[in-house]
């Protein structure tokens, strides 16, 4: 086929101790899913229904390939966000909670770049998210671990340092909404495609970071990505 331009570059993920790497389609995120993050932005932690947001393709970053992050301009304020990541092999819409972890192709480790000041002030005038949350380079991952090993993690520290400091330090049993419930419901609204991703939120401990300083995340089970903000 001829295309009017050329082709814009798959972006793809490591998936541990393989060759094949894994297809980014969409990536889902999901907002305010542990209840000291809601709370240190301001809001009740609640159990209402869970809401997402979503990044562009090319907002991942193979932080096993690339361990940079570049300091995107409009900000002042960019902070690092540690989530865990769901990588979904198998598409459908309205998935029942019971079924979803067979839709799961593996999980990572990965962090939700975030110029706060944006996203703050769009949030507050009633404004999209965009700008704050979805531009490239936004979400350096790690390698996938993949869940036909049998690895499915319901428990487990969640942790970042920055220049080895520690700076977020939960565990993924605290949040608000499962993995299975975060598939389940994402499917009642748009149907989910291979390919997709889904960042299933932060602990609390999120803060700014500047040129030169290194990131270090980890969840139990799927190791370490260790990612340098570059100017
Ligand atoms: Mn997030």
């Amino acid at each position: 086929m001829d295309y009017a331009i050329d082709v814009p570059p798959l972006n793809t993920l490591a998936v541990a101790g393989r060759d094949e790497r894994f297809p980014v389609n969409r990536v889902f995120c999901v907002g305010r899913n542990y209840a000291a993050h809601a709370r240190e932005m301001g809001k009740d932690p609640d159990r209402e229904p869970p809401f997402f947001f979503m990044k562009p393709a090319n907002a991942v970053i193979d932080a096993t390939r690339v361990p940079t992050v570049p300091y995107p301009p409009k900000t002042a304020n960019y902070h690092h966000e540690i989530e865990l990541v769901v990588a979904i092999a198998e598409g459908g819409r309205d998935i029942a909670v019971a079924d979803a972890l067979a839709h799961v192709y593996g999980y990572a480790v990965g962090l939700d770049m975030t110029r706060r000041d944006l996203q703050l002030e769009a949030r507050d005038k009633g404004r999209p998210w965009e700008f704050g949350k979805s531009f490239a380079g936004s979400a350096p991952i790690g390698a996938l671990r993949r869940a036909a090993d049998g690895f499915h993690p319901a428990s487990g520290a969640i942790t970042l340092t920055v220049n080895g400091q520690a700076r977020q330090a939960s565990d993924i049993s605290k949040l608000i909404w499962s993995v299975s419930e975060c598939i389940a419901t994402l499917s009642e609204y748009e149907a989910l495609e291979p390919g997709d991703l889904i960042m299933t939120g932060t602990p609390e401990g999120v803060n700014a970071v500047l040129p030169g300083d290194v990131m270090q995340g980890a969840i139990d089970g799927l190791g370490e990505i260790r990612v340098t903000v570059i100017a």
